[in-house]
């Protein structure tokens, strides 16, 4: 460095970079610092030059590109470089250069503390303005038509800026510089209060709003992503009402807080889960219920809970400590997102707005569990966040992954980054498949995807894969348990060529061999695996019914158990005897009763068996959340089972397990000690697994995955008790462990194909 003429660093940073205030930010530093240069856009990033005389200068800048960052900015990559002097005589924001390459786009991000600041101050201009916004916070993802990330691109284009907002936008040293949704009263959008009867707007819209919410009325609020159904969660009858429209009696609605202290009122919240719960991405938390509200949560022993992330919930909330706030769609439907969509008949009256949602995005759901988040649905706040793949898999060209078919995703692959979806539901419900077709768009356009091949489930007749069949690239199709192996070792960046040992319990997935799976044991890495063991197979009798019917799954565990020696057992006789006697005789003559070794049906059968189950459920995974909600806290107690077999792949037999599940209920025992027991079973036969898998195959990481590990009371006994042994657990962290997980998974074992083949 020739220290009497100057020296020259050229800094490129990539990650979520672009609309998220990192320019003004590095402008900032940079006059503060008495640095000179200039800062722009790049295609797939923000290029950074600076010049100086002296180096300290140059560090105390980059320190604070570690410790200052603007809170949605978040650096993946830096490169830094010497470069040529040029005398700069100041500091300057310059144009963009014209985009080509991969654009992170931040995710929703609920209203900042300055911004609310604002709009409690009677003084401020944007006093009590519900769109209020800053670089910090606000909508991104669900308003962004396409890229560059301009006002021009989003759903605010209808709305020209005002003098005052023109002024802040373009003023780098005004935290509103380039907020693409800036807005005020005098040029922004504003809110509306519509009957839903007569569809008339209603003066004092606002008020009238929050006196219809009390008095026991259904009100349609629109939030970022969508609409919500509000009511009162004290009223019953409002409750009961909304139940009713939307055709639920048991499953949990959601709630949103004012603040944590009226959370407390009614949950408990440790200090993790009231990170969360207060973080910008504001997901709605699980948490264990303190207080009883009828209707609510039935069955279950928590609720799920969130606080305000739009200015509009925060007004809302100011005056209604406590509401239901539940995603307005048809039962199976996506989340609406325009007033056009059925909504009236869903509600009393639509507190509505002018700013238009291009993206729909539910809500995101996650509970603490063993100190790190684990996502039942993954949406809203978190989309679409881009994760960085291993080094060793990186290839040219671009890649689509459409998933599976329940509860689905689809992710983008480009430049070395795997973005996903936000939830999308179920693809056999018609409306969600235009859905998936809209965020495959959506994404497409966003990151400017134009995938070389498609990668999709081996199920040969789920939606997806048809219709990745039916675009006209080449389709790498992924078994069902493998992609959710793949998709836990991915986001623990795990290099390709490590086996580790994949523990995947779910309710059903297409199987190497053409059979059902879902209780297995593979052992693999990104590229190939084997099955190491698995769940002995039983009969599903009914095929796709006795997933909705855990009686049926009871039956068929007894059958395989007693033969035909069945104990006779009082919950049975919930079940008219015609029917049992059809099921009995399906199950002997094989017919309608295909074997499968999936975990969530063993579930299933014992939360019928220890009578929490209904004999009909109304949603998936009811049976085993009822089942894990009434356990006790015991650890130690468990039932017997079996793992038989000389040679891979084993089998794990529960005819021993069952048996005594059977005994304790005849016995009296109650449902909550066999639920304890039969957790603390389930985790003793991974360990069991992985220390034969370790003996034989040296292998000493397990990853798990799986709906079932949505049941954080096995996720964390299985951790611990593995950890105790001394192995490696990988879990899911970033993604859920359902198959919302699936197209990451395709992603990861697509890349490790490609390398090896040179496709
Ligand atoms: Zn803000
Ligand atoms: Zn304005
Ligand atoms: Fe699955």
């Amino acid at each position: 460095m020739a220290v009497d003429k100057g020296s020259a660093r050229e800094i490129t940073v990539f990650g979520v970079v672009q609309g998220v205030g990192f320019r003004p930010f590095v402008y900032r530093t940079a006059v503060r610092i008495g640095l000179r240069g200039w800062v722009r856009n790049i295609g797939e990033g923000v290029r950074i030059h600076l010049e100086f005389t002296r180096p300290e200068t140059f560090f105390s800048f980059m320190e604070s590109l570690r410790t200052d960052l603007p809170p949605l900015a978040c650096i993946e990559k830096l490169t830094d470089t010497e470069t040529a002097f040029s005398s700069a005589s100041d500091f300057r924001i310059l144009k963009s250069a014209e985009s080509g390459g991969f654009v992170f786009i931040s995710p929703d991000i609920s209203v900042c503390s300055n911004c609310l600041r604002e709009m409690m101050s009677p003084n401020d201009r944007r006093y009590r303005y519900p769109f209020i916004n800053c670089t910090d916070c606000g909508p991104r993802y669900t308003i962004v038509q396409s890229l560059p990330y301009d006002r021009p691109r989003t759903t605010m284009a209808s709305f020209p800026m005002c003098p005052l907002c023109s002024r802040e936008y373009n003023d780098p040293l005004d935290r509103r510089y380039h907020a693409q949704p800036i807005a005020c009263p005098d040029c922004g959008p504003e809110v509306t209060l519509y009957d839903a009867g007569t569809g008339k707007s209603i003066d004092g819209g606002f008020e009238q709003a929050v006196e219809w919410i009390k008095d026991g009325k259904i009100v349609a609020v629109k939030g970022l992503g969508g609409y919500h159904l509000v009511c009162s969660p004290r009223n019953e009858a409002a409750v009961l009402r909304l139940r009713q429209i939307k055709n639920r009696n048991s499953k949990a609605l959601a709630l949103m807080a004012a603040d944590a202290a009226v959370v407390q009122t009614y949950a408990h919240l440790s200090p993790e889960e009231r990170e969360h719960l207060e973080s910008p991405r504001r997901p709605i938390v699980l948490l264990k219920k303190r207080l009883d509200l009828p209707h609510i949560a039935p069955f279950l022993d928590e609720y799920g809970i969130m606080l305000p992330y739009t200015p509009l919930h925060v007004l809302l909330l100011e005056k209604l400590d406590l509401i239901v706030a539940t995603s307005s769609n048809r039962k199976d439907a996506p989340i609406i997102k325009d007033k056009g969509e059925d909504l009236v008949p869903l509600c009393d009256a639509v507190l509505d707005h002018n700013r238009p949602i291009h993206m729909r995005a539910d809500d995101s759901v996650l509970k603490v569990a063993a100190g790190s988040p684990l996502f039942l649905r993954r949406a809203r706040g978190y989309v679409p966040f881009p994760q960085r793949v291993p080094e060793e898999l990186t290839v040219e060209g671009d890649i689509l992954a459409v998933g599976a078919e329940l509860k689905d995703t689809i992710s983008v692959y480009k430049n070395g980054y795997v973005v996903t979806s936000q939830f999308l539901g179920d693809l056999d419900e018609y409306s969600n498949l235009l859905y998936f077709e809209e965020t495959i768009g959506h994404l497409s356009r966003l990151f400017q995807v134009e995938p070389r091949c498609v990668v999709c489930d081996s199920h040969p007749d789920f939606h997806s894969t048809r219709f990745a069949f039916n675009l006209d690239i080449p389709v790498f199709q992924v078994q069902h348990h493998h992609a959710h192996l793949t998709a836990v070792l991915l986001e623990h960046g795990i290099a390709p060529g490590r086996s580790v040992l994949g523990v995947v319990f779910d309710g059903y997935g297409y199987g190497a061999d053409g059979t059902a799976w879902g209780g297995e044991f593979l052992v693999g890495d990104y590229e190939t695996f084997e099955r190491f063991a698995h769940f002995e197979p039983v009969a599903l009798p009914g095929g796709d019914l006795a997933a909705r019917q855990p009686w049926r799954m009871a039956l068929s565990y007894l059958m395989r158990t007693f033969e035909d020696s069945i104990p006779s057992l009082p919950v049975m006789d919930r079940i008219p005897a015609r029917m049992l006697r059809g099921v009995r005789e399906m199950v002997r003559s094989n017919v309608n009763s295909p074997l499968c070794s999936s975990a969530g049906r063993l579930f299933d059968a014992v939360s019928f068996l220890s009578g929490l189950a209904p004999p009909e459920v109304e949603y998936e995974a009811e049976a085993p959340l009822r089942l894990q909600s009434a356990a006790t806290s015991d650890r130690v107690l468990s039932y017997p089972f079996n793992l038989a077999g000389d040679k891979p792949p084993y089998t794990l037999s529960f005819r021993a397990t069952i048996a005594e599940v059977v005994n304790d209920v005849l016995s009296g025992i109650g449902a909550g000690t066999i639920s304890a027991k039969f957790h603390n079973t389930l985790a003793r036969t991974i360990v069991t697994t992985a220390r034969r898998a370790r003996e034989e195959l040296g292998i000493d990481t397990v990853a798990l995955g799986g709906g079932v590990f949505c049941n954080s009371l096995l996720l964390e006994n299985t951790q611990s008790r593995l950890e105790a042994e001394g192995f490696r657990c990988l879990r899911p962290v970033l993604y859920s462990p359902n198959d919302e997980a699936i197209s990451v998974g395709q992603i990861a074992h697509a890349l490790a194909r490609i390398k090896k083949t040179d496709f």
